[in-house]
């Protein structure tokens, strides 16, 4: 092939493309990222509320996380790039008491793997959440350190240090074929051309799926939608995002948080989901997270809001990701079926990603790996989802 030729490709400049292409670029590696859309973080990055937490409940989930809260921490500090970060912590609430007995119990396995967590009684909450309902509450968990950033901010700088570090991108070209030859990666092709690599990294989101077909492959990823808002900017009312696990009809759960610039910023998990890709409707979306969030917080019910909008979760069967190489087909790697987390994965899936390629993984790594396989039996759901 005389095409011009790339350590790796990476099919997607999303939450988690940008990081993976920045911290390969900045180990050597010459990287191409290639992306139907015409400018960085515009698939279901641009969706994501930038809510950022390690309070999860696999162990592995947790550990890439806290690798994302470190990098987006630090980021303006090592790069004078503003990313809004902001360590307002993130709490989950208990109304019921099975809610509570499921977060106490996990308690143990965050604090065991790093995690700066604890349970707060009723009224040390209420001080974290002024303005929290009181009403049967029980307590909840609060995570310090998590926190929150903006997504297209941090897509940006992601961008821009990637290139300064060598990485190329194609932004409105699509990958439309992964070639192979002898049983391994030789290249990919798109709309306008074809690029020789040893190695495609899939990571196209809600679009996994797709790709992995490109490769002969399948993996477990299927979009649905999920709805999101914001309000006008209000005095400060509260730091922490506040998760709200009580089912009620038709809501899995839901989380909100305001930032600092005053809005408050809102979503919603449906249940059942909204299967596929169509995010033209939020008309119902509205007054079930409105009556929620002012069931919580009933200030709240002076908010006036104002924006609503769609975007893709790229599910998988577990509500983890999907992340490594596979066995049947040497130089094709994935980081995919990201659900609600990817931009708070984005940044450590990013760093794993980049010490794959280059040979360097801990054996930490390896049970991350593992624990994230294609192969896994997709039986143990996040309980945090
Ligand atoms: C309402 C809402 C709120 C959310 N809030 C949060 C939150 O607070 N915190 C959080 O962590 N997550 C949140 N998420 C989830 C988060 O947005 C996603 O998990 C994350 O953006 C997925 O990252 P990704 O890189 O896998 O996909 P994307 O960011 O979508 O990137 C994939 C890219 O692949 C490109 N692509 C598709 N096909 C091809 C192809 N053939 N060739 C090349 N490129 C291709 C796409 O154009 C896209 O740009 C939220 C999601 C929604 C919808």
């Amino acid at each position: 092939m005389s095409a011009k030729s790339y350590d790796v490709v990476i099919a997607g400049a999303g939450s988690v493309g940008l990081p993976a292409a920045y911290h390969l670029a900045a180990r050597g590696v010459k990287t191409l990222v290639i992306d139907p859309l015409p400018s960085p973080g515009q698939g279901s990055n641009k969706a994501a509320i930038g809510g950022v937490r390690a309070t999860h409940s696999k162990p592995s989930k947790i550990r890439l996380c806290l690798d994302s809260i470190a990098e987006l921490s630090s980021w303006r500090e090592r790069h004078g790039r503003e990313i809004e970060w902001f360590a307002g912590g993130y709490v989950f609430v208990a109304y019921h008491e099975d809610d509570r007995r499921e977060l106490l119990e996990l308690l143990e396995v965050q604090q065991s793997h790093g995690l700066d967590i604890g349970w707060l009684e009723r009224d040390e909450l209420i001080e974290r959440v002024p303005h929290l309902s009181a009403e049967g509450l029980l307590g909840g968990t609060y995570a310090p350190s998590d926190g929150s950033a903006s997504p297209l901010l941090t897509a940006r700088a992601y961008y821009e240090e990637a290139v300064r570090l060598g990485a190329e991108f194609h932004f409105g070209e699509r990958i439309t074929a992964i070639i192979r030859r002898h049983g391994r990666v030789v290249g990919v092709r798109t709309e306008r051309g074809g690029y020789a690599t040893a190695t495609i990294l899939n990571a196209a989101g809600a679009w996994g799926q797709a790709v992995a077909r490109m490769a002969g492959l399948d993996v477990p990823v299927t979009p649905d939608s999920h709805e999101a808002g914001i309000t006008e900017p209000l005095a400060p009312l509260f730091d922490p995002m506040v998760v709200d696990i009580r089912p009620g009809e038709g809501v899995k759960n839901s989380y909100f948080y305001q930032r600092r610039e005053g809005q408050i910023l809102f979503c919603l998990t449906p249940d059942p989901p909204f299967l596929g890709t169509d995010r033209r409707e939020t008309s119902g979306f509205l007054p079930r997270i409105a009556d929620r969030m002012v069931d919580r917080v009933p200030i709240l019910s002076r908010a006036k809001v104002r924006r609503t909008w769609r975007g893709l979760y790229p599910m998988t069967p577990d509500g983890s990701p999907i992340i490594g190489a596979v066995e049947e087909l040497p130089g094709y790697l994935q980081a995919v079926g990201m659900c609600g987390q990817g931009y708070m994965l984005g940044p450590g899936v990013g760093q794993l990603i980049a010490r794959l390629v280059s040979g360097a993984l801990s054996d930490h790594d390896h049970e991350v790996l593992k624990d994230l396989s294609a192969n896994r039996d997709f039986t143990s759901a996040e309980a945090l989802g």
